[in-house]
């Protein structure tokens, strides 16, 4: 039997899974049964990027809003009709948490009367099987895949098939969504639900979809990972003038676009955690007037993705102006403001900029400067016993690269000068051999921990304030996994004589290895 909570923890993020586990967390407390469903588990076991977090609760999600607050969640807008909550979580991951529920179609083009239902009740109004799944994140159950209308094997077979014959008549907006994964995907529609699809087409149920459903498929455009594709199939298709009568393929800036997906991928691979939605719906609409983007604004009902698309021009002026400024007039400064900046600013300067000046920079930030750390000489650091053990390392490790950046020291022999009134003097020679139970042992492991550059975090994912400078990752992570490979497995040499490098970590080894060895022995015998 598949493990699927295995597959989950390979396949998430590791943000996304501490989002799992977030959710959890204030779902045991609340005592409430939540389920992982919907596209995430569909993406979990096809492989594709997961792009969200749909949960379903079975209960009220909206009454959990200040414990998820509490947890670290950003709520970013909910939907009363649905009891939908829509959370930002620790690291940009965007989750849904919704209640079970039915919908009942009574008339064609009435919306559907909602009431709470459990798990199994809620994955039959679903739209295709591939998305009716869930998996149960509940102590007893954890890990069960409810598959009731056997969604892997379509999955297997990439197949899109609709629940049942009704289901683009109670719901049309599922014309566009089934048009939308067929793009995203490249799976075909089953032959009956082709056929319905047609007839539903040719009858002009589109008609009657909800205010509310275009709202979320305009917005579901911008977490594309081809958006331009999706556009061109929902215009093929005559389902993109329903989002908006004026919108065409034509409306879309798509070199621009083109160009943000290719920056964004340049700064995936960097390890930026970057949310380019905003800037996606910037281009896919740049074309069209004031008024109708401001249309397509009020329909959507995530307002954090409705914000940051209104302001995404204001702030990357604002970063424009200060890279023009004091602020970057050096290459470190630039680095360094840069470092500060949200990543989504950078991508969308990086793309939009109109000063040759600017562009350059965010080109040298993400290029040419990322080379200069290869300039630091990290194995004479190792010898000096400049390493991230030190307390003072992130800050000699920062400084040397914002001096080689800046040109100030042109040459290897410069730097190694420069360092040296930085190495700590040599450490005592290991205590002679004792009997007994001596104090319990201190590697220089735990100190390694902190070899994690401060500030990297906010390099990746800062919101926008002023923090102080990051180094830049490779500074501090290469000695970091260096020293830790070579401090955590190495068995404690208590005769012989410690090297230059070796000296520090096996200094305080012996009194360790005496007290535990025996012990371990022990227990293995028993
Ligand atoms: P995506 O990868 O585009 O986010 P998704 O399947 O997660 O895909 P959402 O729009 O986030 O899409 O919806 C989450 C889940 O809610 C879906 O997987 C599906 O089970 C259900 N759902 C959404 N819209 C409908 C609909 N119109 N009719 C029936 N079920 C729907």
């Amino acid at each position: 039997m598949a493990d699927y909570i295995y597959t989950m923890e390979i396949r998430l993020t590791p943000d996304q899974l501490k989002g799992v586990n977030l959710v959890q967390d204030v779902a045991r407390a609340a005592g409430i049964t939540l389920y992982l469903t919907g596209g995430a588990i569909r993406d979990i076991i096809s492989g594709f990027t997961i792009r969200d977090l749909d949960f379903t609760v079975q209960g009220n999600p909206l009454k959990l809003q200040k414990d998820f607050e509490r947890a670290g969640a950003q709520i970013a807008g909910h939907d009363e009709d649905v009891r939908t909550l829509f959370l930002v979580l620790p690291g940009n991951v965007r989750a849904e948490i919704g209640m079970a529920h039915t919908e009942q179609y009574d008339k064609i083009g009435k919306p559907p009367e909602i009431a709470p239902a459990s798990i199994q009740e809620d994955l039959r109004r679903r739209d295709f099987t591939v998305n009716a799944m869930a998996l149960s994140l509940n102590e007893g159950s954890r890990g069960l895949l409810l598959d009731p209308f056997n969604g892997v094997a379509d999955i297997e077979a990439k197949l899109l098939r609709i629940l049942h014959n009704y289901s683009f008549v109670e719901d049309p907006s599922r014309l566009i969504r089934a048009a939308r994964f067929a793009a995203r995907f490249h799976w075909p529609m089953e032959e009956r639900t082709q056929q319905r699809y047609d007839a539903a087409k040719e009858n002009n149920y589109i008609e009657h979809i909800s205010r509310s459903a275009v709202g979320h498929e305009i917005a579901q455009l911008a977490h594309e990972d081809d958006p331009l594709n999706v556009v061109r199939s929902l215009e093929r298709e005559d389902w993109l003038k329903v989002l908006h009568p004026h919108w065409s393929s034509a409306k879309v800036d798509a070199n621009g676009l083109a160009q943000l997906m290719k920056t964004r991928q340049q700064m995936v691979d960097l390890g930026y955690t970057v949310d380019p939605s905003a800037a996606v719906m910037h281009f896919l609409t740049a074309r069209l007037s004031e008024k109708d983007i401001a249309d397509l604004r009020r329909q959507i009902p995530r307002k954090d993705l409705v914000e940051a698309w209104r302001d995404i021009e204001d702030h990357a002026k604002d970063l424009a102006k200060r890279l023009m400024g004091k602020e970057a007039a050096t290459p470190s400064r630039t680095w360094n403001l840069l470092s500060s900046a949200r990543p989504e600013m950078i991508l969308f300067l990086a793309v939009t900029a109109r000063h040759q000046s600017v562009a350059q920079k965010i080109k040298n930030f993400l290029t040419k400067w990322r080379q200069v750390q290869q300039r630091i000489p990290l194995p004479e650091m190792t010898e000096l016993l400049i390493t991230p053990q030190l307390p003072e390392y992130p800050k000699i490790a920062r400084d040397v690269f914002m001096l080689l950046l800046d040109g100030k020291l042109r040459s290897r022999t410069e730097t190694l000068k420069f360092l040296k009134p930085f190495a700590p003097p040599p450490p005592p020679p290991p205590p002679p051999p004792r009997r007994g139970r001596g104090p319990k042992a201190v590697t220089g492991a735990p100190a390694l921990v902190t070899g994690k550059v401060p500030g990297k975090k906010s390099e990746t994912k800062g919101k926008g304030k002023a923090e102080p400078a990051p180094a830049p990752a490779p500074v501090a992570s290469v000695p970091v996994a260096k020293t830790h490979a070579k401090a955590k497995p190495e068995p404690p040499k208590a005769k012989s004589k410690p090297t230059k490098q070796a000296a520090k970590p096996v200094a305080k080894r012996p009194a360790k290895a005496r007290k535990t060895a025996p012990k371990k022995a022990k227990s293995r015998k028993r």
